[in-house]
């Protein structure tokens, strides 16, 4: 049963910029949802026209079987939190923690339990009779979030709300916004454009391009699945290798090669025949005995693993490899494609072929 659906949703801005194209989706209540994608794909504009902040020029927003595409922020109980999210200067941390607390009329007992909790888990204790501008950036950020997760609304929308923090600060704060989100069962969406922290926090993940909607699904569905070369090159770090080239089948099977090679690689079963570009990811190459020849041009040390750069027949392709193969700039080797794991893209479409 959805909670929140968005229909044929569009935001064209007097200017005539399209950022929001006309999506289509349904989220359950309680469910973490992420909308991932380049900078400008309208992410921020789609979350804002959900918190009432914009209005759509068509379609429609239901939240809780309401329609609510024409009611102000006021009217739809929502939680924002924003990049920068400003304290009330003249007011403590524990008063600027309270505030949304002593607004929807707690009584004293249920606002200290409810401040004690929220700041145990943001780490913000220590810093209750502080005043905003006695904090650093990083610890103004975790009083923000506390003052807007302390209350439990119909819905928490996020715009990378952990933006300007450093990566220690990031992995902890990510944590403890899944976990008061999980221990709430508050429906949440959470932009970013950050694809490790759209993987470790969603449910779902929406990934968007220029307006549009390219694929919605679990984490590790989008990942070994994705719908298009969008998505294939967008979500991993570093993205899937994609090599261009033409499938030839026969009666005995299917090889793809590049253009002018004659070096290429078996596909297995049969597909069609043409024009086609081979997604694998890094971590599915592999040095084997006997199988591609290849030649490190680069190797990354990443301290848990390593990302090797080859030269092949293929083209230059990324492999990620255990942490204890230094295989050093020069070093021939033969590799192998785990064909389980290879994917093919139409290319003048970008999307999967069948
Ligand atoms: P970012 O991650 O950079 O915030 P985004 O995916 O959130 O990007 P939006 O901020 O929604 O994208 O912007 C989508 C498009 O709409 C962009 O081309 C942006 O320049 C444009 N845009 C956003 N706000 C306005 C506005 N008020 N007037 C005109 N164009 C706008």
């Amino acid at each position: 049963m959805s909670f929140l659906t968005l229909t044929k949703l569009k935001k064209t801005y007097p200017d005539g910029t399209e950022a929001v194209k006309g999506l289509d989706l349904a989220i359950g209540e309680g469910e973490f949802v992420v909308f991932l994608g380049p900078s400008g794909c309208g992410k921020t504009t789609t979350l804002r026209m959900i918190a009432g902040l914009e209005i759509p020029t068509a379609g429609r927003i239901q939240m809780a079987n309401q329609d609510v595409t024409h009611h102000p922020p006021s009217r739809r109980d929502v939680g924002f939190v924003f990049q920068f999210y400003a304290l009330y200067p003249h007011m403590t941390v524990r008063q600027n923690i309270a505030f949304p607390l002593e607004n929807i009329g707690l009584s004293p007992d249920e606002i200290e339990t409810t401040l004690s909790r929220v700041s145990e888990g943001l780490g913000v204790t220590p810093l209750l009779d502080l005043f905003p501008r006695q904090l650093s950036g990083g610890d103004q950020q975790r009083v923000s979030l506390a003052r807007a997760m302390v209350r439990k609304p119909a819905v928490y929308l996020m715009d990378e709300p952990l933006g300007t923090l450093d990566a220690d600060h990031r992995l902890e704060l990510r944590e403890f916004i899944r976990q008061q989100q999980m221990a709430l069962s508050v429906t949440a969406i959470y932009v970013t454009h950050d694809q490790e922290e759209a993987m470790s926090l969603a449910d779902r993940m929406v990934v968007m391009n220029a307006g549009e909607i390219c694929q919605v699904g679990a984490p590790s569905e989008v990942y070994h699945h994705p719908a298009s070369l969008f998505v294939a090159n967008f979500v991993g770090s570093p993205g899937m290798n994609l090599v261009h080239g033409f499938i030839s089948s026969t009666e005995s099977g299917s090889q793809f090669r590049r253009k002018n090679s004659n070096i290429g690689i078996s596909l297995g079963a049969r597909e069609k025949s043409g024009e086609a570009i081979l997604g694998i990811r890094p971590e599915f190459i592999t040095p084997r005995e006997s199988g591609l020849p290849a030649s490190v041009t680069l190797n990354e040390y990443l301290g848990g693993h390593r990302i090797i750069h080859l030269d092949t027949p293929l083209g230059n392709l990324v492999m990620r490899s255990p942490q204890n193969q230094p295989l050093g700039v020069g070093t021939p080797l033969q590799i192998d494609l785990d064909r389980d794991h290879i994917l093919l893209f139409d290319p003048d479409s970008g999307t999967q072929l069948a």
